[in-house]
């Protein structure tokens, strides 16, 4: 079964880290529901991703862009101007995800987290949100994270860069609502891409180990990507056309479990 969601049909979205992983499933979503896509991520293997698509008969490109670098998200802002008249839709997904708790999070890894889940969010919002103002309409989506709700010591500044979207996300909210951009903040809770299965290898883990922690979540599973890109694109639908400033949970039940 195929929904059709109004509002996206030929419309431009930018999907950071959209190579691999959750905004890899991102990109497949918006692909499938017709807009455009420029994929924007340090990971070359978007490039493969987006011939695939053109392959198919879609517009899907890659242009590489730190996102934690304001001359970087310069060049790629030139180079999708070029290429599309305007940018209806922005997903900030983007992310890393280093452990590290209070002393073992130096200066360095703080401001590498800090300067790619934060700072890259509100750079990239910045850089795209002029388009959209002279359209008077346009979307962002940030991914966050369920670690912003929850007291841990492992994951320092990462949850302090998830907590901070959810104050970026209603301070943009507020201050894009006169120009109908709507901006709102989806926490994944846990999905088995890419990086987090390396993360798990990293530390010594497997699917196997990590199935009382799975057996736990109120639904019964992990996430998949495609479970994060279909509410990502609900949101940046004609049907979400009264939803700004909110954050969704994407996550099987798992922050009220007791
Ligand atoms: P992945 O590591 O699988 O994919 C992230 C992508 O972002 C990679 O292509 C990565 O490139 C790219 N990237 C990293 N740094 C930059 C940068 N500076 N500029 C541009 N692109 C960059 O991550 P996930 O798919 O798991 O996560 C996606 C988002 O979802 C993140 O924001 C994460 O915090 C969030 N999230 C994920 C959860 C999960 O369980 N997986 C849970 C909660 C939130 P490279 O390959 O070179 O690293």
């Amino acid at each position: 079964m195929s929904i059709h969601y109004p509002g996206l049909r030929d419309r431009t979205v930018i999907v950071t880290g959209g190579s691999r992983g959750i905004g890899a499933a991102i990109v497949e979503q918006f692909v499938l529901g017709g807009a455009n896509v420029a994929i924007a991520d340090v990971d070359a293997q978007g490039e493969k991703l987006a011939e695939r698509w053109r392959v198919e008969g879609h517009d899907v490109r890659f242009y590489r862009c730190d996102v934690s670098s304001g001359e970087s998200i310069r060049k790629l802002m030139e180079a999708v101007e070029q290429d599309y008249a305007s940018v209806d839709v922005l997903v900030n997904n983007a992310g890393i995800f280093p452990r590290g708790d209070l002393q073992s999070t130096d200066e360095a890894l703080w401001d590498r987290v800090i300067g790619i889940n934060l700072k890259g969010v509100y750079l990239m919002c910045q850089a795209v949100s002029p388009l959209m103002i002279r359209q008077e309409k346009g979307v962002i989506i940030n991914i966050g994270s369920m670690h912003s709700a929850k007291g841990e010591d492992n994951t320092m500044a990462y949850a302090v860069s998830k907590g901070g979207l959810i104050t970026l996300t209603r301070n943009l909210a507020h201050a894009l609502s006169k120009h109908r951009i709507r901006v709102n903040c989806v926490h994944p809770g846990w999905v088995a891409s890419e990086g987090e299965v390396a993360r798990w290898e990293s530390m010594g883990s497997d699917m196997d180990k990590m199935q009382p922690a799975i057996q736990a979540i109120p639904l019964g599973r992990m996430q998949t990507g495609t479970d994060i890109a279909h509410t990502v694109v609900f949101l940046s639908s004609d049907f979400a056309d009264q939803i700004t400033g909110q954050m969704l949970a994407v996550d099987g039940g798992g922050s009220i479990r007791k």
